[in-house]
């Protein structure tokens, strides 16, 4: 099975998984490698702690790394929430700890994670455009990231206040958004999680992943999002074959913040 470049464990405020049990199961599923991608989103206010403990998280992820070596092929990564306000810290961060691969995700939005009804409140009908213009600009202060995370992972909200969102409708701004990760050499995430959670289509949806190939993107690395072991790889083999028929022959994992491009 395809290597899995998005998995949580008990270092992210929202799971309690030990990493262990995702070993366990990558190497049940038979796949060759993982990352774990831990949550660091820094400076925001959230009932759940986002921060990530990075000493502790690395001492860990290193001391596995070693024990597995002749199993696994354990990468270590971080999923850094983009803030215009932290380009800072991530900066420093990325330049600090060897990571091999670095998520930017768009987690929150003025302040706001649209996961709760009170960002609906705030933010109204600009509910999406206001998602994604946060997202351009927070891609266009930062640097610190490798692949941009779940572009479209709203969806998965939205559709609880009756908002549809598709490519079409938000073509115009979702296009000047794939440029910049084209022409910036950044990765583009295909993220299965919602998959296991009653979405159709993984984040971004196929209309959005194809536009991407389209304009000549490249990049393309393949995540679960599991925060359990159950969502480990969810749906990899599926979605490998729509990626195949929307034009991609290989996705990409990182090792030292570096791309590499296995086959689909
Ligand atoms: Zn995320
Ligand atoms: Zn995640």
């Amino acid at each position: 099975m395809y290597i899995d470049s998005h998995i949580h464990t008990g270092f992210s405020g929202d799971s309690d998984t030990a990493p262990e049990l995702q070993i366990k199961q990558a190497l049940a599923l038979g796949m060759s490698g993982i990352c774990f991608t831990d949550h660091d989103d820094h400076d925001v206010v959230s009932d759940v702690d986002f921060g990530l403990d990075i000493p502790r998280y690395l001492e860990k992820m290193r001391a596995l790394k070693e024990e597995y070596a002749d199993r696994l092929d354990i990468r270590i990564g971080i999923e850094s929430g983009l803030q215009e306000k932290t380009v800072v810290y991530q900066d420093g961060t990325a330049d600090k700890y060897a990571f091999d691969f670095i998520i930017g995700s768009i987690h929150f939005v003025d302040g706001l994670d649209p996961y709760y009804d009170e960002y609906y409140h705030h933010i109204g009908d600009r509910y999406y455009t206001a998602y994604y213009e946060t997202m351009l600009s927070c891609i266009k202060a930062h640097d610190a990231f490798d692949s941009l995370g779940h572009l479209d992972y709203i969806v998965r909200y939205g559709k609880k206040y009756g908002l549809e969102c598709s490519y079409k409708q938000y073509s115009d701004i979702i296009d000047t958004i794939l440029k910049e990760i084209i022409t910036r050499g950044k990765a583009l995430e295909c993220n299965t999680g919602g998959l296991a959670r009653g979405l159709d289509e993984p984040n971004p949806c196929y209309d959005i992943l194809k536009r991407y190939r389209e304009m000549g993107g490249e990049l393309l690395t393949l995540g679960s999002d599991a925060h359990t072991p159950d969502t480990l790889g969810v749906c990899f083999d599926q979605v490998g074959e729509r990626l195949k028929d929307i034009g991609f022959r290989y996705y990409t994992i990182y090792r030292g913040r570096k791309p590499e491009m296995l086959p689909l």
